[in-house]
């Protein structure tokens, strides 16, 4: 459904839907990679205790600068961080939209490899940056020699890696993110968003980020944190790259009360957290018993596979709705992605899918 003729919206974006996964209200949702527990109830009453402190104070702006929740966060990630090397905001959505303000926009370019996440090039659409996508190759990882050859020829402004890669749940070894750094003209980012979730032995870019004055690396209280609906997002990078997207952000960008329950929920990480091995053994079994079952199964350090092929995934996904699961419709044709639930749920999907394959 495109924009109304008579709405003077810009051109570009007149035939554009927003973007989102149909929000349907179903037994089994599997369909967003949100952690499926929930905070606890002693969490939740700590979060309804500190939001009614500052409930008493929403006359007021929040710290504008969010200091005491960039500080936990910092905490939280070790290697040696602080809080100025830390930045947080609504969603890793948000943290990204500013690094495109800040460093894409009209004559710079923005570059990934597909097949990515798929809200990317809408940053670079919103913020009038050129947008160029490399590929991936056929197990879904970066090809370090065409990579920096595109990298070299299209003289990107920022690169955007994804590791895990959503939808594939690919992770990127640290060498290829030095090798693309190497050659970068501009920054590079390195999305986490399902960081907690990797494999053992799969390493994190924030070892890098020392000797890599322009690396950024994205997370997000969404996945393993089960805040998604919290709304924080937060990026690690060199004071000075922070100072940067500090410029573009909007004055008091992140409440008060989102500031107050993501320090209660980080205070109280132990929780989620603990259920992150459960989650990743669950994967885990689920792909075993998608690969048994005959079909393709991309590895993933996430908290999501992505299975098929299909030669109509759309009647596999609908199939799938009418047995009261809701799984996504995304990544390269043929293939679906389905995210990791309770032990019950995803045993729920794993009989759904029998049943509409007929397996
Ligand atoms: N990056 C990736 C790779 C994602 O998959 C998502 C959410 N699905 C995000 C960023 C954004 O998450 P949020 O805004 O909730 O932090």
């Amino acid at each position: 459904m495109a924009v109304a003729d008579w709405v003077p919206i810009r051109e570009e974006l007149r035939s554009h839907e927003p973007y989102g996964a149909p929000q349907l209200d179903v037994a089994v949702r599997l369909n967003t990679n949100e952690n499926p527990y929930g905070p606890s109830e002693s969490t939740a009453d700590a979060m309804a205790r500190s939001v009614a402190a500052v409930a008493t104070e929403l006359n007021r702006y929040p710290d504008r600068e969010a200091m005491a929740l960039r500080a936990a966060l910092a905490g939280y990630l070790g290697h040696g961080l602080t809080a100025d090397a830390v930045w947080a905001a609504n969603g890793s959505n948000e943290v990204m939209q500013q690094i495109l303000q800040a460093f894409g926009g009209p004559d710079r370019t923005a570059l990934s490899y597909a097949p990515t996440y798929s809200m990317y090039p809408e940053y670079a659409r919103n913020t009038n940056t050129r947008w160029v996508t490399g590929r991936r190759n056929d197990e879904f990882g970066i090809d370090v020699a065409r990579a920096t050859a595109l990298i070299e020829r299209e003289r990107p402004d920022v690169v955007l890696l994804t590791s895990p890669n959503n939808p594939t749940g690919t992770a990127l070894p640290l060498d290829a993110v030095r090798a693309i750094g190497d050659v970068a003209p501009g920054v590079v980012v390195v999305d986490e968003a399902y960081a907690e979730f990797r494999r053992d032995g799969t390493p994190t870019a924030l070892e890098l980020l020392a000797d890599h004055p322009r690396l950024l690396v994205t997370r997000t209280m969404s996945k393993a944190f089960a805040l998604a609906g919290g709304r924080v997002g937060y990026v690690a990078a060199a004071p000075e790259i922070i100072d940067a997207l500090r410029v573009v952000r909007l004055p008091y960008h992140l409440s008060a009360v989102t500031q107050a329950v993501a320090r209660v929920a980080l205070d109280h990480a132990d929780e989620p957290l603990a259920r992150v091995d459960e989650l990743r053994e669950t994967r885990d079994k689920l792909a075993a018993q998608l690969n048994e079952l005959g079909l393709d199964v991309a590895e993933s350090d996430a908290n999501f596979i992505l299975f098929g092929t299909f030669a109509d995934r759309h009647a596999v996904w609908q199939g799938l709705l009418e047995h009261g699961v809701l799984i996504r419709e995304t990544g390269p044709e043929g293939w679906l992605r389905v995210s990791v639930g309770t032990r019950d749920e995803t045993q729920a999907f794993y009989h759904a899918l029998r049943e509409v394959l007929g397996k």
